[in-house]
């Protein structure tokens, strides 16, 4: 079967229309709203909303899930805080995608590509102040009031990236995992859509943190918060069979959830390349400016320590972008991704996490100071290796996969 790396048209198109954005709409604010952490970027915002979010001007077919890709690293090298904070459905349509039924992707999901309005968010709220990685510890319930058929929803999630816009602005929604069944353990937890501004949905606040500053990372507090029942995403039945393969889930509602991820995890990784590449860019410029120039024709016992290094970066960011291509495209092409989307997930957190580190380093002072934002980058890049599943855990399901063995043989 023959392998083809080459982007269509439509693709490349995209490339360019988002490298543009970053260049001319992120860059100019990233240091503004890495200060201002907590504060609308209203300019950026309202950009997107109105220009950016419409895409290239000249269409042509494009690569689908991969094109998705390129635009997340595109516009993570413009500024990854940023990218968060944009107003898209996120993480919150990547749950509606995965587990919603039509009606519910066309209900939710509509606002979003609406011509006007006013900007709009969506998120996606699993944490809790003990359950992350172990996503089925999660206490949060919904409990089905049969008088006025509405979910009764209660607990508290932490953590939830724009999470701020996506429960206090009218049109957008937060997507609750909740159980309603414990006795069930992962068989009963399945995911809620909330509405923004549904009584009994309260923001408690935004954390303070060491990267991407600029997004809104929400506590939210649900308190007898009332939705219909047709916001629960997929099936309501609850399977209390064991988890019969090594996927990590058994139940559909649960699988369902779960396959969020395969979608998400390739995005964060191409967020992961962006960043890092927006430092290793710099540090090429850099070292060109002061007259260093890597020689990639030079056999190995004559590099320099630089020019290894910069060798070494680059392969990194080449070796976590082609793993997230390829999980990309096993998206679309409808295949089963959750390996490659935990491969790509692992590889491009760890060499963002390097590549950014290294790039600080080679600079010496001056990548430690804040004139530069390449200490940003490297404030940026280390949530890539925490969130949508950490390093660790990202590794544990490539192992099951590998291996075939379920979650309870391998923890
Ligand atoms: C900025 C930011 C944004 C976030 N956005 C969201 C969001 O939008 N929605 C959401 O629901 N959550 C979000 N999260 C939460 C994030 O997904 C969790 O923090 C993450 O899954 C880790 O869970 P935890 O915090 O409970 O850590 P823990 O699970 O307690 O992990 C602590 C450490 O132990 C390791 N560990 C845990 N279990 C194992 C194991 N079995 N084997 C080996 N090592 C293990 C972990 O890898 C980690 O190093 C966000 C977090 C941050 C910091």
């Amino acid at each position: 079967m023959p392998i083809d790396f080459e982007l269509s048209e439509g693709s490349l198109l995209a490339k360019e229309h988002f490298h543009r954005i970053a260049e001319e709409q992120m860059r100019p604010v990233s240091r503004k709203y890495d200060l201002a952490e907590h504060h609308l970027p209203t300019e950026w915002v309202d950009y997107w909303w109105q220009i950016g979010r419409k895409g290239p001007k000249k269409k042509a077919p494009g690569d689908g899930f991969v094109t998705i890709c390129l635009q997340a690293e595109e516009l993570c090298w413009g500024d990854a805080g940023l990218y968060l904070r944009m107003p898209t459905p996120a993480l919150g349509g990547s749950a509606v995608s995965a587990a919603g039924t039509q009606e519910q992707k066309e209900r939710f999901m509509a606002p979003f590509g609406a011509e006007g309005g006013h900007p709009i968010w969506g998120a996606m709220a699993i944490t809790e102040p003990q359950a992350g990685s172990d996503a089925a510890a999660i206490e949060t319930t919904a409990e089905l009031d049969p008088e006025t058929d509405e979910w009764i929803l209660n607990g508290t999630k932490i953590f939830c990236t724009a999470g701020e816009g996506a429960s206090t602005v009218d049109g957008g929604f937060v997507v609750v995992w909740a159980t309603i069944d414990k006795s069930a353990g992962r068989g009963g937890i399945k995911s809620f859509v909330v509405p923004a501004n549904t009584p009994g949905m309260e923001l408690i606040g935004c954390e303070k943190k060491l990267g991407i500053r600029a997004s809104d990372t929400a506590t939210l507090r649900l308190e007898n918060c009332r939705v219909p029942r047709e916001n629960l995403l997929g099936s309501e039945r609850v399977s209390k069979k064991k988890e019969p393969s090594a996927s990590g889930s058994g139940d559909k509602g649960f699988k369902g959830a779960m396959a969020t991820f395969d979608a998400s995890r390739p995005i964060v990784a191409a967020m992961a390349t962006g960043v890092g590449r927006a430092s290793l860019d710099f540090l090429k410029e850099e070292l060109e400016r002061q007259g260093v120039r890597i020689r990639y024709d030079a056999p190995p016992r004559e590099l320099t320590a630089i020019e290894r290094d910069v060798m070494e970066m680059e392969a990194e960011l080449q070796a976590a972008r082609l793993l997230t291509w390829r999980a990309a495209w096993m998206m679309n092409k409808g295949k089963p991704n959750n390996l490659e989307a935990s491969m790509a997930k692992a590889k491009a957190g760890l060499a963002v996490t390097k590549i950014t580190q290294k790039a600080v380093q080679l600079l010496g002072p001056l990548g430690h100071s804040k004139k530069l934002l390449v200490e940003k980058w490297m404030r940026d890049a280390k949530i890539n290796d925490i969130y949508e599943g950490t390093q660790q855990i990202n590794q544990l399901i490539v192992a099951r996969r590998i291996l075939d063995y379920p979650s309870s043989m391998l923890r």
